[in-house]
């Protein structure tokens, strides 16, 4: 596959939905550890308030639809990954553009403006224990992938795999920001429930374009 379109798009938005989901009573157990268990109530509403918008009319271009996922998050999450996830994929639709595909360079450039705009709001490095550690990880595997040659398919398996490795490495580390910083070391031992999510994101990127592929 050379290209990501908006149908792409918008099954990768619905699978996370179907995720959050899923995993919502791990998500909040997650959250009732080392923060206040709201992750998976606010994600699950959070998405689907986004598919309510998305089956309501399905934007035509990348920005539009990215756009309407971002804004969605931003006003129906109460909790902190609302303006985080909202302002990543408000990101990514601004970097994206008024365009009907996505070519892998273009998809990079977004996923890492969308980090950048997490970054830029929640001010979260690397081993913060925030659902950066998970992020940050896939989006430079999807780019050291495609920079070697690989195709979307291998690219979007491997930023899954990092997501997943991220979020793993969570688990020992003692929070910086957000909510569980306030446990200061009891709040080691746990992974962090963002970044729980957020791997759940790139895997449900890589199954829809597997799915594609297929
Ligand atoms: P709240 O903490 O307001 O209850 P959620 O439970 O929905 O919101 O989300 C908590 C998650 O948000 C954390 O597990 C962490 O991954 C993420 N998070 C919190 N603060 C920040 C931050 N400053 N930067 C990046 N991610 C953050
Ligand atoms: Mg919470």
């Amino acid at each position: 596959m050379a290209a990501v379109d908006t149908a792409v798009l918008a099954d990768w938005i619905s699978r996370f939905r179907d995720a959050v989901t899923e995993k919502r009573e791990w998500l909040t157990e997650l959250d009732s550890a080392i923060g206040d268990a709201d992750h998976g109530a606010n994600m699950a509403r959070g998405m689907d308030a986004v598919m309510a918008k998305l089956e309501a009319g399905a934007p035509a271009t990348a920005d539009e639809l990215l756009k309407t996922v971002g804004m969605t998050l931003v006003s129906s999450v109460g909790g902190a990954s609302g303006p985080l996830y909202g302002t990543l994929f408000l990101r990514m639709g601004m970097t994206a553009g008024a365009v009907t595909e996505l070519d892998p360079a273009q998809l990079g450039a977004a996923l890492r403006a969308g980090l950048d705009g997490i970054v830029a709001r929640g001010k979260a490095e690397a081993g913060d224990k925030t659902m950066f550690d998970a992020m940050a990880p896939a989006v430079d595997a999807f780019d050291a992938s495609i920079a070697e040659g690989a195709d979307l398919a291998v690219a979007t398996a491997e930023a899954a795999r990092a997501g997943e490795e991220g979020r793993d490495g969570t688990e020992p580390l003692v929070a910086r920001k957000g909510r569980a910083s306030y446990l200061g070391e009891r709040s080691a031992g746990h992974l962090d429930p963002g970044a729980a999510s957020t791997a759940l994101l790139f895997d449900a990127l890589a199954a829809a374009v597997a799915d594609r592929t297929r």
